[in-house]
């Protein structure tokens, strides 16, 4: 499978924040540790843009919690082409800085798409195992703290067949598969790179 990589560079916006959509913490009576739990995204949710002056298809989020944004360019080719292992949470309009004041975008809007595919690891490939996982929470550390020097690899038995999936293990790790990468290059998406699966641990 591909990974997918968003990021902004100079060319493109980002999204600093969603204004309307907050997080809060919740001690583990278990473990102790620290788990951060999203509340729900308000009505009113809207999108905060910076930097650069044109915006991506897929958009860069600056701030915490698993969101994936997109312009209705990449639901269009979704849809067209039954991509799976997604559904649209939410529309957004995005706000910017003008003078001192927010002032909406016009003509702007992005999906929140909730990424509801699965495949985990294989962890035994990767020399990689859990330790001090929590029975409560569920949370663990990783028994290599540089990630960065591990080459992933997927277990495809533990893959769904969906086109759009999470990493079971590592849910802010977003990968896709062989058609749906074709359709992004082709499509030319632009503010994603798709890299080998084997590469996820290594920013570009
Ligand atoms: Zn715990």
């Amino acid at each position: 499978m591909y990974h997918l990589f968003i990021t902004s560079s100079n060319r493109y916006c980002y999204a600093r924040t969603m204004v309307g959509a907050s997080h809060t913490f919740d001690t583990c009576a278990e473990c102790g540790r620290k788990n951060i739990r999203f509340l729900p995204i308000s009505e009113q949710a809207f999108l905060w843009i910076e930097g650069g002056k044109r915006f991506p298809d897929f958009l860069s989020f600056g701030d915490v919690g698993q969101y994936l944004f997109v312009s209705p360019a990449v639901i269009s080719v979704f849809e067209t082409n039954a991509v799976s292992g997604y559904h649209v949470e939410k529309s957004l309009p995005v706000y910017r800085e003008s003078r001192g004041e927010m002032q909406k975008v016009d003509d702007i809007q992005y999906y929140s798409l909730n990424v509801t595919g699965q495949v985990d690891f294989d962890l035994k490939a990767m020399h990689l195992k859990k330790k001090h996982s929590c029975k409560s929470c569920g949370n663990f550390d990783w028994s290599i703290q540089r990630l960065s020097i591990v080459d992933a690899k997927l277990d495809l038995n533990t893959w769904d067949q969906s086109d759009l999936c999470r990493v079971s293990s590592l849910p802010s790790s977003l990968v896709c598969s062989e058609k749906t990468a074709d359709l992004i290059h082709q499509n030319k998406l632009s503010g994603v790179y798709i890299q080998d699966e084997k590469d996820m641990f290594r920013i570009r």
